[in-house]
């Protein structure tokens, strides 16, 4: 039913705009002193090989990720970000030592604190068998459920979140879909309609890939207006690194490039955000200058904050 593998793609540049975003949430997010919910509706396997078929036959991560090692700098999220996948090397920030990204559920639980919770989603069969395994070698019990079950769906059920000590409800929820079916799109936009029925106050993150496709070209506008509906702020950030630009194919799907076909494919994605924190845009602003000047591959790179 899925053709789509995050192996392929695992460490590319939208994953670095995806995950530098979710470390800036979370960061802000867990400085309450209350505690938080995380949802990950479409959770990949959690962790990726950077040595292994898929990232060699793409490529993608040599030129997100790795290259990014390869630099130094002095902004405190790309700093976060490179001490996070360190963690996961034997304490190593070289590129060439490594070998393993984290998803976006393993680089949340290293910032979760012992009463957060998080509730993972993944449809594809090998990718949960590969994530329900990883989550299990976390030994965190309770703290981490992993579920086969649509994230669309399932997010549902789990809002609002329960109750913390004090009595406040805190969610975090990242939607990340593999946009494999031009109906994510509008799933997307529903499942925000109707998290933001059950609760207005979560911190809502979609992914979504800019390309010549008119669902995905109106996917920011339509989140801003639902958002404004609400009464909530909304902050859209996007990256481009220029360059080929997206190899769209005959039929002008997607597919192709998400299953792994297209390297160098995808160019540019954005992150979208209601209820960012106060702080966010302030970070955005002084970290994507800098990955666009070390991931750009030239004509059209930019990025934009709003
Ligand atoms: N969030 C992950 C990360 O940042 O590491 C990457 C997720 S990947 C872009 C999207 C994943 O969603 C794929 O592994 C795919 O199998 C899964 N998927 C597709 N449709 C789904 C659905 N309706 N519910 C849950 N997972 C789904």
């Amino acid at each position: 039913m899925f053709s789509y593998r995050h192996g392929f793609h695992a460490g590319n540049h939208a994953d670095v705009l995806k995950h530098i975003t979710l470390i800036a949430l979370l960061q802000h997010l867990t400085q309450k002193d209350t505690s938080l919910t995380v949802i990950d509706t479409h959770a990949g396997a959690g962790l990726y090989r950077l040595d292994g078929d898929y990232a060699n036959q793409s490529g993608e991560a040599d030129e997100g990720i790795l290259r990014l090692l390869k630099q130094k700098t002095e902004d405190e999220t790309i700093t976060a970000y490179r001490a996070m996948i360190a963690q996961f090397n034997s304490g190593n920030t070289l590129s060439q030592d490594t070998k393993v990204y984290p998803g976006s559920p393993f680089i949340t639980q290293k910032l979760l604190r012992y009463d957060d919770r998080l509730r993972l989603f993944e449809m594809h069969p090998n990718d949960y068998r590969a994530l329900e395994g990883n989550v299990e070698q976390l030994r965190v019990n309770r703290q981490v459920a992993v579920k086969r079950e649509d994230g669309f769906e399932s997010l549902k059920s789990l809002l609002p979140p329960p109750k913390s000590a004090t009595g406040s409800r805190r969610a975090l929820v990242l939607i990340d879909p593999s946009y494999e079916i031009k109906t994510d799109y509008q799933k997307v936009e529903l499942a925000i309609q109707d998290a933001l029925k059950r609760f207005a106050t979560g911190c809502y993150a979609v992914w979504y890939p800019i390309i010549p496709r008119q669902e995905a070209h109106g996917l920011p506008r339509r989140l801003k207006t639902l958002a404004s509906q609400a009464g909530k702020p909304f902050l859209h950030a996007t990256l481009n690194v220029g360059g080929t630009g997206l190899d769209m194919d005959a039929v002008g799907t997607f597919a192709a490039h998400r299953t792994g076909n297209v390297s160098r494919g995808l160019s540019a994605s954005g992150m979208c955000i209601i209820n960012p924190p106060h702080t966010l845009k302030a970070t955005l602003d002084a970290a994507l200058p800098e990955l666009v000047r070390y991931l750009g591959r030239g004509k059209g790179q930019g990025f934009t904050v709003d």
